[in-house]
């Protein structure tokens, strides 16, 4: 039976408790989970496995395990867990920066809304990322772009993640079609507002206004025709009750 991957369904669980269906090392696998691993262009989360007794341990990685019905093992930072088959756990995540990713990974989606071009590559950071295009010709400015993309967050408008058959979607052409472990021609898709429904295998925040205020820091050529847009969250403007915490991180990008 596979892995019940929560964050498909609530990407604003935190945790769950979940029981060991297989062990090996420090390799343990749940019968689910709240854990991203990582897919694409979407860092991991950063969690902890927690002991029946309260004692806690990293994951550092999530391994893919089978392909039909795949299982998600999560590799803990050492293997003298005491652990065993059928011992219940609880998974936490860092809350915090999995809320931040995916703020900063539905920005993204933004920019591409409001940039026209077909996607060829991208960066999700905490706070921070670009997305890069091919593009013939362009006469659109970086403070233009900041308008647009600004004007669309502000909409506040529903971000919707769902999977689709492959004959359900009308494919953007800019976007790639991505194929998940175990569901064999289905898509992860997100559409936001009433903009072309995507393939996307990331996390996403309910509404465009969670996201804040976004910084767009450029239109920047890297050659062959692909431009490459940074982007960062203001999080001062975002979230003005952590101005005096940002204040106090000197090399925090603000
Ligand atoms: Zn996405």
């Amino acid at each position: 039976m596979a892995t019940e991957l929560r964050f498909l369904t609530d990407a604003y669980q935190v945790e769950i408790r979940g029981t060991i269906k297989a062990i090996n090392g420090n390799l343990v696998v749940l019968d689910r989970t709240v854990y991203y691993p990582g897919i694409g262009v979407t860092p991991r989360d950063c969690a902890s496995l927690t002991r029946f007794d309260g004692n806690s341990f990293s994951i550092v990685r999530g391994v893919w395990i089978g392909s039909v019905a795949p299982e998600l093992g999560h590799v803990l930072s050492d293997d003298g867990h005491g652990l065993a088959h059928g011992d219940s756990v609880v998974v936490r995540i860092d809350r915090a920066r999995r809320h931040t990713l995916m703020r900063t990974h539905t920005a993204l989606h933004a920019v591409s809304a409001a940039f026209p071009f077909r996607v060829v590559g991208g960066r999700v950071g905490l706070g921070e990322g670009s997305i890069d295009f091919l593009v013939d010709s362009t006469a659109m400015s970086t403070s233009l772009l900041q308008h647009q993309v600004q004007r669309l967050v502000e909409k506040h408008l529903p971000v919707e993640s769902s999977w689709a058959a492959a004959n359900e979607i009308d494919f953007d052409e800019r976007s790639q079609p991505f194929s998940w472990p175990g569901r064999p021609g289905f898509y992860r898709t997100v559409q936001i507002g009433s903009l072309g429904r995507l393939t996307c295998d990331g996390l996403h925040v309910r509404n465009t206004r969670e996201i804040g205020s976004v910084v767009i820091k450029g239109i920047v050529p890297v050659g062959d025709n692909i431009y490459r847009i940074p982007i960062s969250l203001n999080e001062r403007r975002a979230f003005p009750f952590l101005a005096h915490v940002n204040s106090l991180a000197p090399t925090a990008e603000l």
